[in-house]
């Protein structure tokens, strides 16, 4: 966003991922499908540079988590167990006018937003894709692609427990793809049916839920702070009893403020005993820890961080834009598009760019480049380019989010030092190249 003031309009971020290849409309050769994304050469690295900041700090950072990875069929008693076959559904509304569908519970008034026709009743609708395994399509083979990693986690927790032997608390970690057939969708890559989400269930003992609960919400904020998110715009949510989920006791929302309004990016739920419970009594194998302390078996309670990795993306990018008059090389000023990535999100962490083309200047800027390269390169994409003038080059790295473009010049071929461009401030530093793996790490670091 530029400032509070005015609001960026989303066309200029779909426009950008667009025309610098982070985000394609899926299938677009055939017309497009609707709501459903692909990610290109940057939005593929900015999106792994999300999921791996997340798994840093979550997981790595932490010595009470472990990982996990579980399909995304599973046996279709998991949702029946776990209530989603009765309970996970919106509630759906026709036009009788013009036929277009609606989720009741995010309209204003009960009419057709659209035309200001009448609606039908509301009836519930499940979100689950339903599909068949194997080669006959009856009853018996349906399954269905899962609309959360949670269950994965729940069904997985004796497997777990005894091959880390862990003891309450601890958490599990998941991140993959998730699949909801929503009634509406929109604002970009914001509500998907196809989208990703990174999720932790946090075991607790049952009474440490409601502190471990409001702990958590703490670190996911801080998640998106310290990744640079500017707080101002992000705000928690307590979902009011009736907006609850079939498991929750208690739901806290993180909010962003994006162009047209408040939307949520992740959800911190209290799910209680409930999944575990569930599954024990409908697989008869009991999900429970034994509490040596109190010599009694406990079924833990469960606090559940679930965010969207394209809404966080999303969130990232809207944040990050900006828009500014930058001086010339003439003297004159023109308007710069820049994103203010996080170093650690950028899909390029640096972009080596020889001045000019001159044949004198290409043997050392490929031997910078290579040089920048063993050594940045193990943080991610460090890029080459020598097309075009040095001023659209920096254009061009602002507004893909480079934190740092190095210029080899005509000096440096008798100083055998660089230039070092700072995305944000425009800050030029000279460097001698022999220090340059040392000043980039540095700055890389955020
Ligand atoms: P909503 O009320 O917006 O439909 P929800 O409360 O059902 O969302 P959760 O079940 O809490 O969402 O899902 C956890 C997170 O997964 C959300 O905070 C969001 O970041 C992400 N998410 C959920 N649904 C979608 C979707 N259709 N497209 C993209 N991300 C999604």
């Amino acid at each position: 966003m530029t400032d509070d003031a005015t609001p960026i309009d989303l066309e200029k971020i779909v426009s950008l991922c667009k025309r610098r290849g982070f985000i394609f409309q899926s299938s677009e050769v055939y017309g497009g499908l609707s709501s459903t994304y692909d990610y290109g050469p940057l939005g593929v690295e900015l999106k792994r540079n999300v999921k791996d900041a997340w798994w840093r700090k979550f997981v790595w950072g932490r010595d009470d988590m472990v990982g996990l990875d579980s399909a995304i069929i599973m046996h279709p008693d998991v949702w029946r167990a776990s209530g989603h076959l009765d309970s996970f559904t919106d509630p759906l509304v026709d036009c009788r006018d013009c036929r277009k569908r609606w989720r009741e519970d995010q309209l204003d008034e009960p009419r057709c937003p659209d035309c200001g026709g009448l609606l039908t009743d509301s009836r519930n609708f499940n979100l689950m894709f339903r599909t068949y395994m194997g080669p006959v399509e009856e009853e018996a083979s349906t399954v269905y692609l899962r609309p959360e990693t949670a269950q994965g986690i729940f069904v997985n927790f004796n497997n777990v427990l005894n091959t880390t032997r862990r003891k309450l608390p601890f958490g599990v970690a998941q991140i993959g793809k998730a699949f909801r057939n929503e009634i509406t969708t929109g604002n970009f890559i914001f509500r998907t049916r196809e989208f990703e989400i990174m999720e932790i269930e946090y075991f607790v003992k049952p009474g440490d839920d409601d502190e471990c609960h409001r702990v958590w919400v703490e670190e996911c904020l801080d998640w998106y702070r310290e990744l640079g998110i500017s707080p101002e715009r992000l705000r928690v949510r307590a979902h009011e009893g009736s907006e609850l989920a079939h498991y929750s006791k208690a739901t806290h929302d993180i909010e962003y403020r994006f162009p047209w309004g408040w939307g949520e990016i992740q959800g911190i739920a209290n799910r209680t005993d409930y999944d575990l419970s569930a599954h024990g009594s409908a697989s008869g194998e009991s999900l429970s820890w034994f509490d040596d302390d109190a010599g009694q078996r406990v079924v833990p309670f469960v606090v559940e961080p679930s965010a969207g990795v394209d809404r966080a993306l999303m969130t990232f990018l809207v944040d990050a834009y900006a828009e500014e008059e930058a001086p010339t090389t003439s003297g004159r000023t023109e308007r710069r598009v820049l994103l203010r990535l996080h170093p650690s999100l950028a899909p390029v962490k640096v972009a080596v760019l020889p001045l000019s083309r001159n044949q004198r200047l290409e043997p050392l800027a490929r031997s910078v480049f290579e040089s920048v390269r063993r050594s940045s390169g193990r943080n991610g994409v460090v890029q080459y380019d020598s097309a075009q003038s040095i001023g659209r080059r920096y254009r061009r790295q602002d507004e893909i989010g480079t934190p740092i473009c190095v210029t080899v010049d005509f000096d440096s071929l008798d100083d055998n030092a660089v230039t070092i461009r700072e995305r944000d401030s425009m800050a030029q530093t000279r460097v001698a190249i022999d220090a340059l793996p040392g000043e980039l790490a540095g700055r890389l670091a955020g």
